[in-house]
């Protein structure tokens, strides 16, 4: 394995517990989304690396899933505290390779780790039912039980949470798992493997496979037999190929796809409050999360002084290399992203929009894009339709309620929605009128390892975290006994 060693982080694939290189011996490189220079390289699996890892994994689930489940919740609460242990170090593993600053990464670490604590707790808790069948008398007794080898994909923009997201669950149901981690950013989930090895995590029961032939080699995890589970979390193009392929073996499937937000703010708002909302809800993780507020529906009344607070602060922020400490603003993870961005921008302009802070890229090295504010921008702009997935925060005014909740709801998304409001009485109101799985309402974060994350419309399929998470990978099983 020959790659520029960085922070101790292996870089091979991680198959049967062990690393090792890709059987065709082929490689790609990580760059640093901040200088544009390479930071090492990693094994780039084959699709028969892919039927190694499923062989691994076959191997390790029958101990895997009889051991007991307080067994299995004491190596995943060592991954969270051995995580924890390390948070500093793996949050610059992930500023790194994803650009994003290191109070963000920071969070997304201690975030991640939460998922095992959680899970931890909840692996003792699969509970089943007995009842007496109300005609015949039998008993009907109901347990569940871990649903297979479970293949896990995850995107670059959380490179750690997305994945222990699916990894504790998966791991406290008893379910081996065969991880895909986004090509942008594979170290950070290789740097989690020997942790999760010295919390005890025995040999095939998480394997890792980084590759460049995602589509191939996911395609052919999904086709074997072995495979009950996907988990997927990134865009909603590649969701519904993963569920048309997931369609031939009737493999079980979790969706964790793309988002829309509305970001609300009503007349008799909180202006404070909510611009502080908008802050998280905008500008974690430079814009880079399916939460992220996308369009913001301000009432005209109160219209001009959000847009200049909010404004006011987005000016201020600190851009820079995520490394350096006091940054708020890293770098995008990569070029197509950061164009992409201007790109909404430039198409918003074009059409009327009108700039109050940013509106363009950071010259010189790295992916940077300028924390922006757009006013006045006309329903035709494109990025009130697809995710910006970068720090603009695009505003429009709003007269009524209902004008307003048809706006909010007129898209194909349906992942979350934040609002903004003093009246409780109307904020839940509007809540339930809102088409999204989740709300924030009067605050700008909604992440939480306990709480169901999830989409409805095209933003999804099932849920992560809560006790629902757990269920996720488990099958449930009906017995009808005389007894
Ligand atoms: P992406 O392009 O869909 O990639 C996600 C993962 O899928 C990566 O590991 C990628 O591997 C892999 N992949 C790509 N094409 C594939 C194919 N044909 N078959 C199997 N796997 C394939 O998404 P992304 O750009 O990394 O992430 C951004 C998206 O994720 C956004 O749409 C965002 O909203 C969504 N997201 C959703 C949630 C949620 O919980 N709802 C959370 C975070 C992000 P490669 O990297 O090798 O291409």
């Amino acid at each position: 394995m020959d790659a520029k060693p960085i922070m101790d982080i292996p870089t091979g694939l991680f198959i049967g517990g062990k690393f090792v290189d890709a059987s065709d011996g082929e490689r790609f490189d990580v760059m640093n989304p901040a200088t544009e220079q390479v930071l090492t390289s990693v094994a780039s699996a084959t699709v028969d690396d892919g039927m190694k890892a499923l062989d691994a994994a076959e191997a390790a689930f029958s101990d895997w899933a009889g051991r007991t489940p307080r067994v299995r919740a004491e190596v995943l609460r060592k991954a969270f505290e051995l995580m924890m242990a390390e948070q500093e170090r793996l949050a610059r593993i992930i500023t790194l390779e994803n650009g994003k600053a290191l109070s963000d990464s920071r969070s997304e670490v201690a975030y991640a780790a939460e998922f095992f604590r959680w899970y931890a707790e909840e692996a003792v808790r699969n509970l089943g039912d007995v009842m007496r069948a109300p005609s015949s008398g039998a008993r009907i007794l109901v347990q569940h039980k871990p649903i297979g080898i479970a293949v896990l994909v995850t995107p670059w923009n959380f490179p750690a949470a997305m994945a222990t997201r699916k990894i504790g669950p998966a791991l406290a149901a008893g379910c081996p798992v065969v991880v895909k981690p986004a090509s942008e950013t594979p170290l950070t989930m290789l740097a989690l493997m020997p942790i999760l090895e010295k919390a005890g995590v025995p040999p095939g029961v998480v394997n890792i496979l980084p590759s460049r032939s995602s589509g191939a080699l996911v395609d052919k995890l999904l086709h074997d037999p072995r495979v009950r589970m996907i988990s997927f979390t990134g865009s909603t193009a590649v969701g519904r190929k993963l569920l048309h392929g997931a369609a031939d073996n009737v493999v079980n499937t979790g969706m964790e796809l793309g988002g829309n937000a509305p970001f609300i703010v009503c007349a008799d708002a909180d202006i404070d409050a909510a611009v502080e909302g908008a802050m998280i809800a905008k500008m974690r993780n430079i814009g880079e999360a399916c939460t992220a507020a996308n369009r913001f529906y301000v009432h005209e009344e109160v219209h001009d002084i959000f847009a200049a607070r909010l404004t006011d602060r987005m000016r201020r922020m600190k851009i820079g290399n995520g490394l350096e400490e006091g940054v708020e603003v890293g770098a995008l993870v990569n070029a197509e992203t950061r164009d992409k961005v201007e790109h909404f921008v430039a198409d918003a302009v074009a059409k009327g929009a009108e700039i109050l802070t940013g509106g363009e890229p950071v010259p010189g090295k790295g992916y940077f894009y300028a924390p922006t504010v757009l006013v006045n921008v006309p329903d035709t702009a494109e990025c009130l339709r697809d995710e910006i997935f970068g720090p603009v925060a695009v505003l429009q005014r709003f007269h009524s309620e209902d004008e307003m909740i048809s706006r909010a709801n007129d898209t194909e998304y349906g992942l979350v929605a934040y609002l903004f409001t003093k009246d409780l009485k109307r904020g839940l109101a509007l809540s339930e009128r809102l088409e999204y799985g989740m709300i924030g309402l009067n605050r700008g974060l909604v992440s939480d390892p306990a709480a169901p994350f999830g989409g409805v419309k095209q933003s999804g399929i099932g849920r992560e975290g809560a006790h629902a998470g757990l269920m996720e990978f488990l099958e449930t099983q009906y017995i009808s006994v005389a007894w």
